[in-house]
Formats: C-alpha cells, structure tokens, sequence
C-alpha cells in the first residue's frame, strides 16, 4: 500500500488545519440548499475534514464529529450494492456518461428514452435504489445499505434522519417525475412511490465527516476492502465519481482537484486518492452546480498541498 507521498501525520494535520483556518475565514461560502426545508436549517458556518490514509491513519479538522446529511454521497454506497448483485447487468438500465446537466434534470431523460446518463444523476441513482428493492420490502433495502455503510466505517452509530427523508418527501415533485417518467417507459420494477420513498431515506442517511472518510476507505483500495468490493470494481466506481460524481460539475472537480469525488447537497463530498486515502469534507453552502463550494476549494488546497492526483 503506497504511503502518503513521504508526508507524516503530522504534516497531514497541519496542512488540515491550515485548510480550516482558510476556511473559516473564506468571504463566500455559497449557498445552503433550500428545496429540501430541513435542509435549509443548517447553518453555512460548519466546516470540516477528514483524511484516513492507507496506513491507517485518520486525521481531522473542524467540526468533524458532528453529523450531517450525506445526500447523493448514498448513491456510491447503493452504486457498489447494486453492482455487486448485479455485475454490469445493471447497465441495461443506467449508462456511464456524464449528463453535462443538472443532477435533477427531466430534459435529457426524455429524448434518451427513460434511460438515465449515468449512476449518480438523480434519475440514474432512482434506477439503482429500484433495483436492489425488486423484490424486496423497503425497510430492509435500507437496512441492507445501512450495513454497508456501517461495515464500511467499522462504526455502527450511522443512522437515517427521519425528519430529512419526510422532508424530501414533502417537497419530492421532481423525483416522482423522473420516476413516473421511467416508469412509463418500462424502466422501473416498483411503484414510483415505494422507489422515491427507498431513495429519499437513503439520502437522509446522517454521518460526521469522520465518518464519511472512515467509510471512502475501501474505495482508496484499503486492506481488506476486497471484502466489500472487488478490485476490478473500485476502479469503476472511482471512474463513474471521476466523469459524473459532480453532475455538470465534474470536469471542473476533476480539473481543479483531480480525483474522483461523490458530492451531495447536504455539502457534503468525498474524494478518493487511490491507494492513498480517503478524504472527506463538509460546508453546507453549495455553488451554482450544488456541490460545496468551500468544500470543493478544501479538497482543492489539499491534492495541492499533498501531490494527490490520479494524473501522477
Ligand atoms: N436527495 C437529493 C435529491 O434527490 C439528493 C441530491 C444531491 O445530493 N445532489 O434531490
């Protein structure tokens, strides 16, 4: 396992706290999202980061043991469910290409005929939620993506924010129109309803940042992370997060950071620096794109400041 290019943990906390210090003192920090109302609650003061390297080292700044709506973030999580039940079956159903469009976007579902873009747009994580609940009953989907999750941070205090997910629901329009699209177009095994209702509990899944980069570990390739998702398969998943994990965002992430990141709107993102670490942070306040804008400059200063790249 390769060690953080000859940086020690010390040097790690203090680049993390120089990080925070800049943070705390940035003059805009975007926007809180306001479409999901309990979201709207969260003050755009909270800053935090975690890094947990290979060598299993976890290191942090801010606020990070206070938890947070992880959002899209889930969409990893039920991405590597969904692909280790179902292989590459499961695009059939869901491509692999960035959408250049907003993650909630009706449009481009239409003219591609119900089949969403790729696994972390909204249509597309809808279609995945709705495959691993065939057959199932909803409150044991989530309890399965619990586990994973749980498993995954080796900690068990991970749990659904239920005020979020009803929240969501209330205010779910364009979710059911994505869904009720699909399924007009045969691209849905559950009523729209039961699959929204999966996916909106899904996304209120509350994490603390430490958390979060406890749980990217076995997408850096971590020992031990075969256990949850084979190799071959980590390298796909990283490539979705690197081409569409920051919707019509993603070249810029992948330009400015250079690796790939999941982000959600509770502003929440995670990033992989493969076979190095997995870095986890959270602002609330999100750019034009919804994706955090301090926690985007955050991951930016740190692959600066580390040499993290995939580019080499
Ligand atoms: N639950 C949110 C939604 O469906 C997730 C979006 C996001 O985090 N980008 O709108």
């Amino acid at each position: 396992m390769a060690a953080p290019l000859g940086l020690t943990p010390a040097d790690l906390q203090h680049i993390l706290d120089r990080i925070g210090a800049e943070m705390a003192s940035a003059p805009d920090r975007g926007r809180v999202a306001d479409y999901i109302p309990e979201l709207a609650r969260i003050s755009d003061q909270h800053f935090a980061m975690a890094i947990c390297t290979a060598d299993g080292q976890c290191l942090t700044t801010g606020a990070a043991d206070q938890p947070f709506s992880i959002q899209s973030i889930s969409k990893v999580f039920t991405l590597a469910l969904a692909l280790g039940r179902f292989g590459d079956q499961l695009f059939a159903r869901v491509g692999r290409e960035p959408s250049g469009l907003a993650f909630n976007s009706v449009v481009q579902l239409e003219s591609e005929q119900g089949i969403p873009r790729n696994p972390f747009i909204n249509a597309g994580a809808l279609v995945v939620t709705d495959a691993i609940l065939q057959g199932h009953q909803p409150r044991e989907v989530l309890g399965e993506i619990l586990r994973f999750v749980r498993e995954a941070a080796g900690e068990d205090d991970i749990h659904i924010n239920k005020s979020v997910a009803a929240s969501e629901a209330a205010h779910g329009h364009r979710n059911l129109a994505l869904a009720h699209f699909m399924a007009a177009q045969g691209n849905l095994k559950n009523p729209p309803e039961l699959t929204c209702g999966t996916y909106f509990h899904q996304c209120a899944i509350e994490m603390t940042t430490r958390q979060l980069a406890l749980a990217g570990r076995f997408l850096m390739g971590a020992p031990g992370a075969a256990r949850l998702v084979s190799p071959a398969r980590l390298r796909r998943i990283n490539a979705l997060m690197l081409t569409c994990g920051h919707y019509d965002g993603s070249g810029e992430f992948a330009y400015r950071v250079g690796l790939p990141g999941k982000s959600g709107v509770g502003g929440g993102i995670l990033a992989i620096a493969p076979g190095r670490a997995s870095i986890a942070v959270w602002s609330p306040g999100l750019n034009a794109q919804g994706n955090s804008q301090l926690g985007t400059l955050a991951i930016e200063r740190l692959a600066r400041a580390t040499g993290w790249s995939v580019f080499g």
